[in-house]
């Protein structure tokens, strides 16, 4: 019988999804789209050379296996890649697998990305006034926003490490521009200064320039007021790594939007690295000029989620430890479980403690805590989330926390894993699907099938109905 690439695809994906996170898989197997399968070479489409790229890096020998055992032997991968790239939009072209050596020695992929920027790498640029290369920038980058201090964790790792990327071979990685999004307060500043900081630790002799798009728009309104524009744009034609925060705030500002195009151009053009950050994924912005957005779909857009649980304490904890401050255990785990959305409430509740606990000379206890956040925190306060029931759960069964996520089938962690689900239903609003990912990346059929489990066994088991009633009052206390 014919295969076809659909059903061929199909199963490969139902084999990758097995072997790696539910982020991943989301992140880096959703959005490819099988369009070919001639002579046991399935050919698939991926949206860029970035994402090529990852996947040769990181899912190769996967992607070879499932393949393999879907086409046999003779089985290969091909990549069709979409290059929203003015000049070569319309001719995607194929890379042949496997290659395994590093993309740029590909000459299939590499060539257009270099002929753009190549091309001009020897004009000298006409509008750079000899001499005034010497001037020296101002770079506005705060030291405390370093990569040093940025945690790591599941939410910010790509995006952490395209940063990083860039800021050790600026305007030459494929990730130009590097556009960072999220909601508030999850890092975004953060990261740009230290992709910043880092760029001057690599190249001392490079000029950086982090501005948040409303500085760059009066410096542009100052500008056409004082008659200078064409000083504003060379001064910022001569940046190195230009970063631009929020910029949704240009949003419907056309001459700015215009003049930033021009620059952005100009940049790009001349291999110079340039950093966005923006409130929203590309697709969704509005207010921004079609051609300004085309640009930022030519890099990478990366985003920043919101923190697990364990990547909240350690952003608490290294805090504090760069402040030489010390708080119980427990009252950081509080912090960590009670603030959940955004890492700017979360540091400023510990500053907050840290305040009243100075002022009124007392220690800090995870009473003043709970006092504390339910004043100043509104919103977030109360709230049960599926982290502290996890935890209360683990913690009454003397069970590791990571026993939940893991893939053990031994009963009493299956037990514990249940329980947790069932109470995340029951106290929570999250979805089953949401349950069923935080607890060991579960679907939402086994989400069901353990709330059902847990209310049978409440009516036959005794014992089991006395955990239940006790973890209810403790998670719930
Ligand atoms: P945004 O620009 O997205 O609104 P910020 O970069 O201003 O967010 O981050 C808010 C606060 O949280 C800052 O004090 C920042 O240092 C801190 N922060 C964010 N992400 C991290 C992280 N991964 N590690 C440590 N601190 C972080
Ligand atoms: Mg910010």
């Amino acid at each position: 019988m014919k295969k076809n690439c659909k059903a061929v695809w199909e199963n490969c994906l139902n084999v990758i999804k097995d072997n790696i996170s539910h982020q991943s898989f989301k992140t880096w197997f959703d959005p490819i789209k099988p369009v070919k399968l001639a002579d046991n070479v399935l050919t698939i489409q991926v949206p860029s050379q970035f994402f090529y790229e990852w996947l040769e890096e990181h899912y190769i020998t996967l992607l070879k296996k499932t393949i393999k055992k879907e086409l046999g032997p003779e089985g290969r991968l091909e990549y069709s890649i979409i290059m929203d790239n003015s000049f070569n939009a319309n001719h995607p072209y194929t890379v042949k697998f496997p290659t395994a050596k590093k993309n740029t020695s590909n000459p299939a992929v590499a060539m257009p990305i270099d002929l753009n920027r190549g091309a001009s790498k020897d004009i000298p640029n006409p509008f750079i006034i000899p001499g005034l290369k010497k001037i020296k920038v101002n770079s506005q980058l705060n030291e405390n926003y370093s990569f040093e201090n940025f945690i790591e964790g599941d939410c910010n790792r790509l995006a952490r490490s395209a940063g990083y990327a860039v800021a050790g071979n600026p305007g030459k990685t494929a990730f130009n521009p590097l556009l960072i999004y999220s909601s508030v307060g999850l890092g975004k500043t953060h990261l740009a200064h230290a992709i910043g900081l880092e760029v001057k630790n690599n190249f001392p002799e490079k000029t950086v320039l982090y501005v948040t798009s409303e500085q760059f728009t009066n410096q542009y309104i100052e500008a056409v007021r004082n008659n200078n524009q064409n000083d504003f744009v060379h001064f910022y034609q001569m940046i190195d790594v230009l970063i631009i925060d929020d910029i949704q705030f240009l949003a419907n500002k056309e001459k700015t939007q215009e003049v930033y195009f021009h620059i952005f151009n100009h940049l790009h053009q001349n291999s110079r690295q340039l950093v966005i950050t923006s409130d929203k994924p590309p697709v969704e912005m509005e207010g921004v000029n079609a051609r300004l957005l085309s640009r930022f779909k030519w890099g990478l857009a990366a985003d920043l989620q919101v923190p697990d649980l364990e990547t909240r304490i350690a952003i608490l904890e290294n805090k504090l430890y760069k402040d030489g401050v010390e708080m119980p255990r427990d009252v950081v785990e509080y912090l960590a479980y009670s603030i959940t959305t955004n890492i700017r409430e979360l540091e400023g509740a510990l500053i907050s403690i840290l305040a009243q606990s100075s002022l009124n000379k007392k220690s800090i206890t995870l009473e003043l805590a709970k006092k504390m956040i339910d004043k100043f925190v509104k919103n977030t306060s109360r709230e049960i989330s599926i982290d502290y029931i996890q935890k209360v759960v683990c913690d009454y069964f003397g069970l590791p926390l990571e026993a939940i996520h893991s893939k053990t089938r031994k009963r009493e962690i299956v037990q514990a894993r249940q329980l947790a689900m069932y109470f995340a239903k029951k106290l929570t609003k999250a979805s089953l699907a949401t349950i069923g990912l935080h607890c060991g990346n579960k679907d939402h059929a086994t989400v069901l099938h353990a709330c059902r489990t847990v209310n049978n066994l409440i009516e036959t088991d005794k014992q089991f109905r006395h955990y239940v009633e006790e973890l209810d009052k403790k998670i719930t206390l």
